[in-house]
């Protein structure tokens, strides 16, 4: 299961597949990491910069955590695609399209200015958690989404 979580300055990352309960994010951050919980991570609990921090030392790379350069990212489920907006300009998307059992991810495409800040990762998580909440498969088609779907 892929999620993630946003606030005003970052984006937290999980990948339920990687992560060895090692339980490091839990007693690194225990008001924002809580298993059993929904949902188990609640980022106001805590600032910026401990999450940061208490994410860079999960051992599995189940957790990982960006900046978001104040970039917002929107999910268009009739556009088929999830989209990125700085200003209210558009600078990135993720298309899909929806076979009725997966989301197939064919195209992942970022202004190359904004090229390095995380927004092709977050575009693409964004695609495959609606795939997940809806029980549909995920064909990561696209390269780019292939390697963040199969890493
Ligand atoms: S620190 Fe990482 S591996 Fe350990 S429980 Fe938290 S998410 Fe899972």
């Amino acid at each position: 299961m892929h999620r993630s979580y946003v606030n005003e300055d970052i984006t937290v990352f999980w990948d339920s597949d990687k992560c060895r309960h090692a339980k490091m994010c839990v007693s690194g951050s225990p008001k924002v990491f809580e298993f059993g919980r929904r949902p188990w991570i609640k980022l106001e609990n805590a600032s910026s910069r401990e999450i940061w921090e208490t994410v860079k030392k999960c051992p599995s790379g189940a957790l990982d955590i960006i900046y978001n350069h104040d970039v917002t990212i929107e999910f268009d489920e009739a556009g088929h695609c999830s989209a990125a907006f700085l200003d209210g300009k558009q600078i990135g998307e993720c298309d899909y399209d929806d076979t009725g059992e997966a989301f197939n991810i064919y195209h992942t495409e970022v202004d190359r200015e904004h090229g390095g800040k995380g927004i092709a990762k977050r575009l693409v998580y964004r695609v495959i958690e609606e795939a997940e909440r809806r029980g549909r498969g995920v064909i990561p088609t696209c390269s780019y989404a292939a390697k963040i779907y199969n890493s």
